[in-house]
């Protein structure tokens, strides 16, 4: 089974095949000096091998992962990838860096999300030595895999997010700040976890996204888009009209069951009638409905107080 595909003649897309393909990747920079955009978590670690090995390549090969942002399914094997390969540098948003640092608290807040799966799901998240981190600032570029890449500051999924632009090839590695949107299916899906979803940020976000005349969008979950205006109007467009959907039910005092039900009557069938039933379950491997769900919960809570109904 094929692990990797051409993005263009130094960029490699690997599918982790997170539980199935083609809802998770990392980008492989191909260079004298090769590195990664996303670890992916532990539990794909066999898959990553798998992936760098058709292209000749191993763990030690690398020289740097720049992760867009610390959520597990991006970052999640930066600790152990470090450990694997003494070399190895990490580049990451500032307010991430500590986390990578000492994980425990990302622990605990994944915990609150996933609970007993954990493990499943992500594996061993080791700590990331703090030698080994380098925090890129907005605006900053560096180098990393033979090419420039300029970190953008892009909350509004995570305050700890960066899209990292290859601005010569007019290409952006934007983790989830563009959304999920997979093979054959050209739905793009908020994904809005807690405890940071906030959507005027993300609205800056998505215009500065725009502003930028980019060609393609290398997305994590999953691969290229080769029309970024797009899929970013669309993206604006569907966290606004989950925001109005969840809020009516929010403010009627819905619970956090009822609230999924209301958020699957309005995205599943569009998603299967337009892409087929297992696009709609990759796309919930990608990004699960009730994840949405606490994320908009929460959001709502910190901005209007909680609510008592
Ligand atoms: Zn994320």
């Amino acid at each position: 089974m094929k692990r990797t595909r051409r993005v263009d003649d130094r960029t490699v897309l690997v599918d982790l095949h997170f539980g199935q393909a083609e809802v998770l990747g990392s980008y492989l920079l191909l260079g004298e000096r090769p590195a990664l955009v996303e670890t992916g978590p532990s539990t794909c670690l066999d898959s990553l091998e798998a992936g760098l090995a058709e292209h000749g390549l191993r763990l030690e090969d690398l020289e740097a992962v720049a992760v867009t942002h610390i959520h597990l399914d991006h970052a999640g094997a930066a600790g152990v990838l470090c450990r694997r390969n003494p070399r190895l540098r990490v580049f990451v948003h500032p307010i991430g860096a500590p986390h990578l640092a000492d994980p425990t608290r990302l622990l605990r807040s994944a915990q609150r999300i996933y609970g007993s799966s954990m493990e499943t799901l992500w594996g061993e998240v080791a700590p990331v030595p703090a030698e080994r981190i380098t925090v890129v600032e907005d605006g900053q570029t560096f180098r990393i895999g033979g090419r420039v890449l300029r970190a953008l500051d892009t909350p509004g999924h995570a305050s700890h997010h960066h899209v990292y632009v290859d601005e010569e090839a007019q290409l952006a590695f934007s983790g989830d700040a563009a959304g999920i949107s997979l093979p054959g299916c050209p739905v793009v899906r908020p994904p809005t976890p807690p405890p940071d979803l906030d959507l005027d940020a993300w609205d800056r976000t998505l215009d500065r996204l725009q502003s930028l005349d980019l060609r393609r969008l290398c997305l994590t979950h999953f691969g290229v888009r080769d029309d970024p205006p797009a899929v970013l109007r669309e993206l604006r467009r569907r966290l606004r009209e989950v925001e109005q959907l969840l809020l009516e039910g929010w403010r009627a005092g819905e619970d956090v069951d009822r609230l999924v039900e209301r958020l699957r009557g309005y995205l599943q069938p569009e998603v299967e009638a337009r892409c087929g039933r297992g696009a709609a379950d990759r796309q919930e491997l990608a990004a699960n409905y009730r994840m949405n769900v606490l994320g908009y919960v929460r959001y709502f809570e910190k901005r209007l107080g909680p609510k008592t109904a």
